[in-house]
């Protein structure tokens, strides 16, 4: 109560702000996750890795957009391309364009199990897409999911319910991380099920990584059962140079994932909106126009139309291209989730003996806090029911004030991810921070 009272105090632009925003928007923004009560901070401008709020406070940003965000805030190399496409290239040119051929042939040189790429506006549209394509290409139409996934704002999964307000019926929600119900889920569907779509680590879920086993599980009985294999790394794409499905090796042979479809979105345009979908060449050659005899798979299901106005925008194309050969390299990224291994780490052992534990991967991650005084009941956290369960969300809420109050940003629900350039020096503040709290 009283670290809400504080709050208050401290923010009285972002209140005012706040006020005069809920007459127009319902709750005060346009997007739920941003709700926080009593109000939200108003921010009023990014640099690097810092974020100044409407009150003039100063944070470090652990949220980075919630992943999307980890180029930065005025990243010189994404500035100049952002200035150059508007004062040479304009806006939108209602044509194929260089930039977008470079952007996609970035793309599948990073993640080599996405033949061939179509682009879209947000990692929400890509799943929709990835799913249409499975649905067309095996002419079935259940999809199964997993309890916790987010694969968008209309593609939402909890407490074993889709709570979207599309295609309603069609899902079958599983349980994440259970390796043996899975294979059984999927052999009951073969026949009705078009695709499993799933993530490699639940990330609005509570970071919460998918299991080698689990992952594995999946490939090979979509495989055995005629249905495809979409992984949503709209998040974990970042997570490693080739993205997460390339260090997800077989528990048998070593071998990495190969989804049939991959799903893309958030950080790949440096903050641009976009998303992105790609997979095997005969499963995107639905939405090759050209006559069969021309394209390159003969007997490829009917074909589909893919439109957008956007989908190539010209700013979207620029940026991904350069943040992919440029900005957020193989090597950037391989230090940057190194960073983020050692910062889970050292938070982890400042949390033993405490309510709290920390999942994730790489530089995405997320605090939570345990309801019972038992480390082994919060530690063992595998999927989202436990953590439901198991949470105390009045002491995860005062975390939030308290770690607003000593500038550092994090999302209320415990997400925190690193954004390049953040220094071990600054890291080493928060621990410090969670070693006191
Ligand atoms: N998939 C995952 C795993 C996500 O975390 C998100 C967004 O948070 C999406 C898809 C949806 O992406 P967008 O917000 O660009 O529609």
């Amino acid at each position: 109560h009283d670290a809400e009272n504080d709050y208050k105090q401290s923010n009285p632009n972002s209140q005012k702000w706040h006020e005069r925003a809920i007459r127009v928007l319902p709750g005060g923004n346009t997007r739920s996750i941003l709700h926080t009560d009593p109000f939200p901070i108003y921010m009023d401008r990014g640099e690097g890795n810092r974020l100044i709020d409407v009150d003039g406070h100063e944070y470090l940003d652990l949220v980075g957009e919630m992943t999307a965000g980890v180029c930065g805030h005025s990243n010189p190399i994404i500035r100049d391309a952002i200035i150059s496409t508007v004062t040479k290239t304009g806006l939108n040119l209602g044509a194929t364009t260089a930039a977008e051929l470079g952007f996609a042939e970035q793309v599948r040189s990073r993640f080599p199990s996405m033949e061939q790429i179509r682009f879209c506006n947000s990692g929400t549209e890509a799943n929709i897409y990835a799913l249409s394509i499975a649905r067309q290409a095996t002419g079935l139409s259940k999809v199964i999911v997993f309890n916790g996934a987010y694969h968008g704002g209309v593609l939402t999964f909890v407490h074993g319910a889709s709570v979207n307000t599309i295609d309603r019926n069609d899902w079958v929600v599983g349980s994440y991380n259970d390796h043996e119900g899975v294979q059984r889920l999927i052999s009951e569907n073969r026949g009705k099920a078009a695709a499993v779509l799933v993530e490699g680590m639940q990330g609005a879920g509570g970071c919460i990584p998918g299991s080698a086993k689990f992952m594995h599980a999946i490939q090979k009985a979509t495989k055995e059962n005629g249905i495809l294999f979409i992984l949503d790394e709209v998040i974990t794409s970042r997570l490693a140079p080739g993205g997460l499905q390339s260090t997800i090796l077989d528990p048998h042979d070593g071998t990495p994932l190969k989804p049939d479809i991959t799903t893309l979105g958030k950080w790949i345009a440096g903050g641009m909106t976009i998303g992105a979908f790609g997979g095997r060449q005969e499963l995107l050659s639905i939405y090759d126009p050209r006559p069969a005899s021309e394209s390159a798979m003969q007997g490829k299901p009917a074909q589909m139309s893919h439109s957008g106005t956007f989908n190539n925008n010209t700013l979207a194309m620029h940026v991904g291209l350069v943040v992919l050969s440029s900005v957020y390299t193989p090597a950037v990224c391989t230090e940057l989730n190194a960073l983020g291994d050692w910062f889970r780490q050292e938070l982890l052992d400042r949390c033993q003996g405490t309510r709290m534990t920390v999942t994730g991967v790489g530089a995405v991650c997320n605090i939570h806090f345990g309801a019972h005084e038992d480390q082994r009941e919060i530690l063992r956290i595998e999927h989202l029911d436990e953590r439901h369960s198991k949470a105390d969300s009045s002491l995860r809420d005062f975390f939030w004030f308290q770690a607003v109050q000593k500038g550092f940003w994090i999302a209320r629900r415990g997400m925190v991810t690193l954004t390049m350039g953040t220094t071990r020096l600054e890291l080493r503040e928060f621990i410090e921070f969670v070693e006191d709290f």
